[in-house]
């Protein structure tokens, strides 16, 4: 199938343009871009009105295991600060996990993530109860919608080494069966420092060496990781990812809230990318990332919500306003660096221009029914971001690979009502055992 968008703002974010032109797309790929583009006879034509065609949104980290917590019940005792919210709601949600709830937590948490534009989810999954072969069920829900998916197992030795084991192996048999999948790509998962023995730390480094891939782990994000890293392993979180091999450009760490300006530059220095998840920081009341300093210290800091909901423009916008009340704000162009620098995740993942609006790229778009009410180009796009313009209330299509996987608001590979009806069911299940082992 070969398509030719017409009369839309094409939008690319890394270099940041804007537009005005067509699009064609032949075998999965933009093969014209410009003002002066014609259709070829085969093509079917879209003329999208004065919308907007932008590079694929990415949700650079989640947790689609957490989408069938959406208004469960709360603990008969309310966590008293971050490592309860842990131990008391999500290490009991993910252990009460089977592999039907696995299936559909990640069927709906992607039409969440779809429905708001996103063409790539990075993925951070926990299931103890049934590890092995958890992330092959979750390919498959990507397969089935049609998204493209960065996953891996959150390994940790909160429940022991044997597990720990596990998780790691998990990581390892999905990265080396995907490794050129059309779709999917792997990278090793870790819960946090504060969870992990240096004997799973330095098996992670081995298969991330042995698979050139990188670590996805949390960072920082409350205080306990630094206290209970020295405390049960004598060294701080980025010490011991640094004496393990394990920062470097490829590495993924989530949140950094609680960085010192030294560890900012170390972080900055290895090319790491960290993941800002501002909504999900708020939530946990854990603190607030220091996104003007981090900005400043050139750390590359890509965007995520962290299982909140699949909702990145919202996110961006998020992060703006709360980065506004830090005492050195971040830019206002930094939202928009951030949507850009997730999508750098996913292509250095796949090793091809995803992301690029660029003849030979792949056709990943969110395509957005936006016509601006006041005129548009790359110095204010921060703007109408910000300010109520590219919002998910617009995305009217998402293309991955040249595929319509939602046009017009509907998705083309899958019935969702079904989904729907049975994860409301698993949802039940599900809250049952978790209410279960609350009262046991
Ligand atoms: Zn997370």
């Amino acid at each position: 199938m070969t398509y030719c968008f017409t009369d839309c703002f094409c939008v690319s974010l890394a270099p940041l343009t804007v537009t005005k032109g067509s699009i064609r797309v032949e075998n999965g790929l933009i093969s014209e871009i410009g003002a002066d583009v014609t259709p070829a006879a085969d093509d079917e034509v879209i003329s999208l009105e004065g919308g907007v065609v932008m590079t694929g949104l990415v949700v650079g980290h989640h947790h689609l295991y957490s989408a069938l917590a959406r208004g469960m019940p709360a603990p008969p005792r309310a966590p008293k600060n971050f490592t309860e919210i842990l131990e008391k709601i999500w290490w009991v949600l993910d252990r009460c996990l089977d592999k039907k709830s696995v299936e559909l937590s990640a069927l709906v948490g992607l039409l969440s993530a779809v429905r708001c534009g996103a063409t790539t989810v990075v993925d951070h999954h926990a299931s103890p109860s049934c590890t092995t072969g958890s992330l092959d069920i979750m390919g498959d829900a990507f397969r089935k919608i049609g998204v493209r998916g960065v996953l891996c197992y959150e390994t940790s030795d909160r429940a022991g080494r044997e597990e720990a084991e596990r998780g790691i192996a998990e990581n390892k048999r999905f990265a080396e069966a995907n490794q050129n999948s059309k779709l999917l790509r792997g990278t090793v998962g870790a819960h946090a420092s504060f969870t992990l023995s240096d004997a799973s730390l330095k098996e992670i480094s081995e298969v991330c060496s042995r698979l050139d891939v990188g670590i996805h782990i949390h960072l920082l994000e409350g205080s306990a990781d630094r206290e209970i890293s020295i405390n049960e392993y004598g060294a701080d979180p980025i010490k011991r990812l640094m004496d393990f091999g394990l920062l470097n450009e490829k590495s993924l760490l989530v949140h950094g809230v609680h960085m010192t300006p030294e560890e900012i530059d170390m972080v900055s220095k290895s090319g790491a990318t960290l993941i800002h998840n501002g909504r999900s920081n708020m939530n946990n009341r854990v603190g607030r990332s220091p996104l003007g300093l981090l900005e400043k210290a050139g750390v590359r800091i890509a965007l995520g919500t962290d299982g909140i909901d699949g909702d990145i423009l919202t996110e961006a916008r998020c992060a703006f306003f709360r980065g506004s009340e830090e005492p050195s704000p971040p830019s206002f162009g930094l939202s928009l660096d951030m949507l850009a620098q997730s999508q750098a995740i996913v292509a250095r993942s796949f090793n091809q221009p995803i992301g690029k609006m660029e003849v030979g790229a792949p056709a990943d778009f969110t395509i957005l029914d936006y016509d601006p009410q006041t005129p548009m180009h790359e110095n204010n796009l921060a703007g109408h971001l910000i300010f109520g313009g590219l919002g998910p209330e617009h995305v009217r299509s998402v293309m991955v690979n040249g595929d319509f996987i939602l046009r017009d608001r509907k998705f083309v590979h899958i019935d969702t009502q079904t989904v729907y009806k049975q994860s409301r069911s698993a949802a039940k299940r599900l809250w049952a055992d978790i209410e279960k082992t609350w009262n046991n």
